[in-house]
């Protein structure tokens, strides 16, 4: 596992990077960069709704994303929210027609929504988060995009941040390269090693509890859990060594300028 802080608080943050070599930040997309984990679970609830309602069992409610979908690759969510209900259907082929009564059916049917909702109202990413991207880019961090979303590529493009990254994990490569979802560490480990770092060299950014326990259970350097509804502690339980509301609440934590700047200052005392 990768070094734990224990403490917690506000004041801990500051002391973030304490005696650790962080190089890079892995940043989830959906909730994390862009606003469009609340697109997806409007989607989610358009698509479940009346799923639900017509197979006579317990209505789908709000929690149920954040229980069964969030954060994990799309085909999963729909398995795994299937079977809260008791339902298990056939897994179908991803290029299933969305009217199909498969598990790949109803993601399909899902998925035109949310393009649908993309294209209509475009996306806008966090202003804190754009302000600790360019922060870190400009401190010389790297940087990765890992999204369980196929739909990665357009989201990105669509907020205007597609340049900024030259490495992106997405629901693409991971089914290209045959790697498990989100709550397994394998998309994010995948990113480390394109950038030719170790797993403790990188920070995981995350608002679900599946990435939060993906960055957890790969023993990443450090996890940074952002709290868009899921709860603090929900996503400290997950795995996560800070919790913060919005990322610019960080800049300061991980300013490498402060530190080089007072290295140089000791070292100039010492002479
Ligand atoms: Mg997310």
């Amino acid at each position: 596992m990768g070094a734990r802080v224990t403490d917690t608080t506000e004041e801990s943050s500051i002391d973030l990077l304490h005696g650790r070599t962080i190089r890079a930040f892995l940043f989830d997309l959906d909730g994390v960069l862009t606003p469009t984990a609340e697109v997806h679970m409007h989607a989610w609830a358009r698509l479940f709704t009346p799923y639900l309602e017509g197979r006579g069992v317990s209505p789908y409610v709000e929690q149920d994303y954040f229980d069964h979908i969030d954060g994990k690759p799309r085909f999963d969510g729909v398995r795994d929210l299937l079977a809260s209900r008791g339902i298990e259907l056939e897994p179908g082929t991803p290029d299933a027609d969305p009217a199909d009564d498969t598990v790949w059916g109803l993601g399909n049917r899902k998925n035109s929504v949310f393009s649908d909702t993309i294209a209509e109202e475009g996306v806008a990413a966090y202003p804190a988060s754009l302000a600790f991207l360019k922060a870190v880019i400009d401190d010389g961090y790297e940087v990765a995009v890992v999204s369980s979303s196929k739909n990665a590529p357009p989201v990105l493009a669509a907020a205007g941040i597609a340049d900024r990254f030259d490495v992106v994990v997405d629901g693409n490569v991971a089914a290209s390269l045959g790697l498990p979802g989100k709550p397994a560490p394998d998309t994010y480990i995948h990113a480390a090693d394109v950038l030719g770092l170790t797993v403790l060299e990188c920070a995981v950014v995350e608002d679900a509890v599946s990435g939060v326990q993906a960055g957890a259970r790969g023993a990443f350097g450090l996890v940074i859990g952002v709290d868009r509804g899921v709860g603090r502690k929900v996503l400290l339980d997950a795995g996560a060594d800070i919790v913060v509301q919005e990322l610019d609440e960080l800049i300061d934590a991980v300013s490498k300028t402060e530190t080089t700047s007072s290295i140089a200052e000791n070292n100039k005392e010492s002479k």
